[in-house]
């Protein structure tokens, strides 16, 4: 090959044995990150705690601040910012990630218990792009919080503990299905039938319901709540399942909610890492990406603009903004070889090498794309190359297979420059996503050069 020519590397390839034993010691760290947060809430919480170990204070809007602090918002404990002031003016521009702690699962009804048929169920309602055939039969965990109208609230997790009872949602045996087994997969299985087993024992201090009677007064003394309870929880309905390594060599990580813990952790390690750094550096984590970055804890909310604006006290924020960056850090489809059709082998991104960066994202002819800027693309390869970090470039597979969105484009609307880069991953929004360490651990070492350099 000449020097002309250009291939992607793969990090086996480059990485020493030193660093592969970082990779691994890293991704034990991510592990715990997700085990500890298995919906957005637990992420920020988890997140925060880390963040206070290190030194980072509730922000206080209208405060001066100087280079070195570390302050933290969270935005009504579904998404937060994290920040380290820098030693340049604000004018000079923010450098900023952000990615989504989100995750697609199945959220309960307001009213969600009923019996039937000698068991009782809780009634779902699917959030972001789940495949509803893949929730069916598989252990679940409840997560969320139930709040109270005296003020207080109590959270609810269970499943996820070795020693807990999961959930589940039954499927049809194959002898009896033989008219499912006609149906298209997107019909096959409904929302409505996506119901949560939650036990078959009656109460038989009840005159009628028993069984229904038994999980209220099972979820009464465990966590002080009555039926009416339910209607004001954020309960969510997870897989119970704890992230695994995959592989005879350990190289992959099987887990819920990649997607985009995993990209969210790297943003977040890489600013816990950086000290005093010239521009003040932000790590965003959003909330309600899957559904659109829509409410008050989505992006396209202007909490992130307003905590900007809150560090430009007395400083031009236009200029502030116009010379910030931005990394939109959200995951890519890796190339699966079981399914080579949907993909365009020349802009695939593989596992293994290195953050995938989409110029633009969007559908059909780049509709709802954020495109980036070359100058600003080029200006970050610079770094990028300057700490031997290993990248690659992508586009999600075949034009017009589909397509997908970012927050991106709710950051350049506020006239931020961003660009897309992600941890390319397999089996995207399956209750068990799949990971290679090497790219998990590579956008920490990116997310810290832009940080320091940019
Ligand atoms: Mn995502
Ligand atoms: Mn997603």
């Amino acid at each position: 090959m000449s020097d002309l020519s250009y291939q992607n590397k793969n990090a086996f390839d480059v990485l020493s044995e030193a660093e592969l034993n970082e990779v691994s010691e890293y991704c034990e760290g991510y592990k715990k990150f997700l085990d500890n947060g298995k919906t957005e809430r637990m992420c920020v919480e988890y997140a925060v705690s880390l963040a206070e170990k290190e030194g980072f204070k509730p922000f206080e809007d209208g405060k001066k601040y100087k280079a070195g602090d570390k302050v933290y918002l969270s935005q009504k404990k579904h998404a937060a910012i994290f920040a380290v002031i820098g030693t340049e003016s604000p004018e000079k521009g923010f450098n900023i990630t952000a990615a989504h702690v989100d995750a697609p699962r199945l959220d309960l009804k307001p009213s969600p218990l009923y019996e039937d048929n000698g068991m009782a169920f809780f009634k779902t309602h699917y959030y972001g792009g789940i495949r509803k055939y893949q929730w069916v039969t598989r252990p679940l965990a409840l997560c969320g919080v139930v709040c109270k109208k005296d003020g207080t609230s109590v959270k609810v997790n269970i499943g996820s503990d070795p020693g807990d009872p999961v959930f589940m949602i039954t499927d049809l045996l194959p002898h009896l299905a033989k008219d499912q087994a006609q149906k298209p997969l997107a019909t096959a299985f409904t929302g409505e039938g996506l119901n949560v087993l939650l036990g078959s024992k009656p109460d038989n201090n009840e005159e009628k319901d028993k069984i229904r009677e038994y999980v209220l007064k099972a979820l009464n003394q465990k966590y002080g709540i009555a039926e009416k309870d339910l209607f004001t929880a954020e309960i969510t309905v997870v897989p119970a399942d704890n992230a695994r390594d995959v592989g005879f060599d350990r190289s992959l990580i099987a887990a819920y909610g990649h997607d985009d813990r995993v990209c969210a952790y790297p943003c977040f390690t890489a600013l816990l890492k950086t000290k005093a750094p010239k521009k003040t550096c932000v790590c965003v984590f959003a909330d309600k990406e899957e559904i659109g970055s829509v409410g008050v804890t989505g992006l396209r909310s202007d909490f992130m603009n307003n905590f900007l604006l809150a560090l430009c006290d007395g400083y031009n924020s236009r200029i502030a903004f116009a010379n910030s960056a931005a990394i939109s850090s959200d995951v890519a489809a890796a190339f699966d070889p079981n399914y080579p059709e949907v993909f365009e082998k020349h802009n695939a991104a593989c596992i293994n090498c290195g953050p995938a960066i989409c110029k633009y994202t969007g559908h059909g002819g780049k509709s709802g794309a954020s495109d980036a800027c070359p100058e600003f693309i080029s200006k970050l390869l610079a770094i990028f190359d300057e700490a031997n970090v290993l990248y690659q470039f992508t586009e999600l597979g075949k034009v017009d297979q589909g397509g997908g969105g970012t927050v991106s484009q709710f950051i350049a609307d506020r006239n931020i420059e961003v660009l897309d880069i992600g941890v390319a991953m397999l089996s995207m929004h399956a209750p068990c996503e799949v990971a290679a360490k090497t790219d998990i651990y590579m956008l920490d070492r990116l997310c810290k050069a832009f940080y320091e350099k940019y």
